[in-house]
């Protein structure tokens, strides 16, 4: 079974990605990256910096995540970003997303031993 680490990685890390130019980015990746099967995922983020550096988040400031567990935490630096998000006339199966790229501080959850990010929870 895929680990919530590795499932971390296949939803949200394209360190060699970044979107320049292609507004098809989010929809060909949220397929790619299995986020349109049984439904279109809503609301997506992809990180395009190194593991170790998003890795890295997990030693910096803890914060209380959304929906209220401890663990999560915020990077020190902005770091590139792809939002992919559902158009409003999108359909199942034929997903349709809006990618916009950003720099933002992300918020990740961590879990495990290696401490390692198992979740996006938001950027700002
Ligand atoms: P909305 O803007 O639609 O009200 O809420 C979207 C929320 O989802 C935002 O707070 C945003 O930070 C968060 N978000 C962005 N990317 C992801 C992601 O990949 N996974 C999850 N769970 N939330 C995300």
């Amino acid at each position: 079974k895929e680990s919530r680490a590795k499932k971390f990685q296949r939803q949200h890390m394209d360190p060699d990605g970044y979107p320049s130019n292609n507004s098809n980015y989010c929809n060909q990746m949220m397929r790619r990256r299995h986020m349109t099967e049984g439904r279109c995922k809503p609301v997506n983020t992809f990180i395009h910096e190194p593991l170790v550096d998003v890795q890295a988040i997990c030693l910096q400031g803890n914060i209380t995540c959304k929906n209220g567990q401890p663990n999560c935490h915020k990077s020190s630096s902005s770091m590139k970003i792809t939002d992919c998000r559902v158009t409003s006339g999108s359909k199942y199966p034929n997903c349709a997303y809006r990618t916009s790229q950003k720099e933002r501080h992300i918020i990740v959850a961590c879990e495990g031993n290696p401490y390692v990010p198992v979740h996006f929870d938001a950027s700002i």
